[in-house]
């Protein structure tokens, strides 16, 4: 059974002190252990250090939003897997479209990056989508199988069981606008299926897929009701304390 998974990605916001506010202001229902659910915040990596004392006794993971695909070297301004792994970050967030739009990262190193996560026993969180145009011209599976197939090339079949996909169609990400949780639920039915056939079943079922874009705590709910939509992962809302918490209490199940 997959559970659900929330996941804040707080791009380029917060400072140590407005990372620590932000847990000290999440109502405390929200802090609780979830049946079946996990909560992964992911600041930037400056606030990383601070947020591992502050959430504990909190049953939050920690989540980095980007690394790079060597463990060291001459990779000025860069973050190793090592630094993270050393400090108790279980999640990393790869292939973002802010990374690919402003940073030039494409599935060939989002690849490599998956490799290196693997191999490190980082849990990855791989985001893919297509863009307006795509999405206009009715591209958007094609889109993604050509993203999905580049980024498992050559990985590892026994390590890519706890791989998290992020379904982000760009066109949602920040806009205000989603893809329907009708239309999520298709996509992400549609991927199992594709991943299945490139690997095989069992690990494409073992495997969670997000939806991103534009959630709110409104329609949190909706997504997370599709059978193969296994959480959210949540930018703009996820800077509110009150949003974040109404979201991760949709994870919690129905009364
Ligand atoms: C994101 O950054 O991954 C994201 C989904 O952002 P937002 O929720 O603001 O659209």
């Amino acid at each position: 059974m997959r559970n659900k998974l929330i996941v804040a990605n707080w791009k380029m916001n917060f400072t140590v002190s407005e990372a620590l506010k932000f847990i000290a202001g999440l109502p405390r229902e929200a802090k609780m252990e979830l049946e079946d659910a996990e909560v992964v915040i992911c600041p930037p990596f400056t606030a990383l250090y601070a947020l591992d004392e502050a959430i504990e006794g909190i049953p939050f993971q920690l989540g980095a939003q980007n690394m790079h695909w060597e463990e060291s070297g001459p990779f000025t301004g860069e973050i190793s897997p090592l630094f993270l792994k050393e400090m108790n970050i279980k999640y990393v967030i790869l292939g973002h479209s802010e990374r690919r739009q402003h940073f030039q990262e494409t599935d060939s190193t989002i690849n490599k990056k998956l490799a290196l996560a693997l191999q490190q026993k980082l849990i990855p969180i791989v985001c893919i989508g297509e863009t307006v145009s795509d999405h206009k011209e009715g591209q958007t599976f094609e889109v993604l199988e050509g993203q999905i197939k580049k980024i498992l090339d050559g990985q590892l079949k026994a390590d890519l069981g706890s791989l998290v996909w992020a379904y982000e169609p760009i066109w949602a990400i920040g806009t205000g606008k989603n893809a329907s949780p009708e239309q999520s639920q298709e996509v992400a039915q549609w991927m199992r299926k594709l991943i299945a056939k490139i690997l095989d079943a069992p690990t494409a079922e073992s495997m969670r897929i997000l939806y991103g874009g534009s959630v709110s705590e409104e329609k949190a709910r909706g997504f997370l009701k599709q059978p193969d939509i296994d959480g959210l992962l949540v930018g703009g809302a996820s800077l509110d304390p009150k949003k974040f918490a109404d979201i991760i209490m949709s994870a919690a199940p129905a009364q």
